[in-house]
């Protein structure tokens, strides 16, 4: 990957990196049967840095069977490291990860991009300790990079191009980005709107941490994708099946 002019500005690409199964209720509520997710990554490239909002499953999931392997497929080409060479792009050239949050899908390619700093809110990085949710696996996150704890809204690079800002409810510190490029906003939500339907018809999956924190950030969302904002939802695999991969995201098509 090469940037063929300075003064682009952001660039925004996209990337499967793994797949899990699960109940659907647990991405929208009240519904029966299982659905297959993708787990969503994105390459932010900022003239000053390339960032990427969450890594995805870990590398350990490629042709495990076993435990969490059962509803795990992550395809030998997944990993977020395997993703940036295919463009061209050295894992040890990233240099941010923004979390949304902590749990497994989110979180397991950290350690493939050892000069990253993760910046991840300061409630959601103590809650990950915590061992009251099963989705946090401390082998993912806790990785000896440099943790740069935020709480509330972050300017990442000062020029207001990628701003992250809190949408807690499906974890206590889960956080989304608004990234503004040339050819308009994306909101990488995260699981605090997983299918296109969540914000369609509000709704919000059978299990959340804080319901009222949940439909405030729907709402936020909501708002946001009024005022023209394109939402890059976080688990809606009919919707992922429309988006480019590694491929630059153009935001007015
Ligand atoms: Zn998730």
């Amino acid at each position: 990957m090469r940037r063929s002019l300075q003064n682009e500005g952001v660039l925004l690409y996209a990337f499967t990196c793994g797949y899990i199964t699960l109940p659907t209720s647990y991405f929208i509520g009240g519904e029966a049967g299982k659905t297959k997710v993708p787990a969503c990554v994105f390459l932010i490239d900022h003239p000053n840095g390339l960032a990427l909002f969450d890594t995805g499953f870990s590398d350990r999931f490629v042709g495990l069977e076993q435990g969490l392997g059962k509803i795990v497929d992550m395809p030998q080409e997944h990993p977020i490291a395997e993703r940036l060479r295919a463009m061209e792009v050295d894992p040890a050239d990233i240099s941010w990860i923004i979390n949304s949050h902590l749990h497994l899908d989110h979180a397991g390619g950290n350690h493939l991009l050892p000069n990253a700093t993760v910046i991840v809110q300061d409630s959601e990085w103590r809650f990950g300790f915590s061992g009251e949710d099963g989705a946090y696996a401390t082998e993912d996150f806790d990785t000896g990079q440099t943790i740069r704890r935020i709480s509330g809204e972050h300017d990442l690079y000062g020029d207001g191009s990628v701003i992250l800002f809190p949408t807690p409810g499906h974890t206590p510190g889960h956080q989304s980005a608004r990234v503004r490029t040339a050819t308009g906003e994306a909101v990488l939500a995260g699981d605090c709107c997983n299918f296109r339907r969540s914000l369609d018809e509000m709704r919000m999956p059978d299990q959340v941490y804080n319901a009222d924190h949940y439909r405030g950030s729907l709402t936020r969302l909501s708002e946001l994708r009024r005022a023209g904002a394109q939402i890059f939802y976080g688990h809606d695999p009919d919707f992922w099946a429309t988006v480019p991969q590694g491929e630059t995201l153009d935001l007015g098509a």
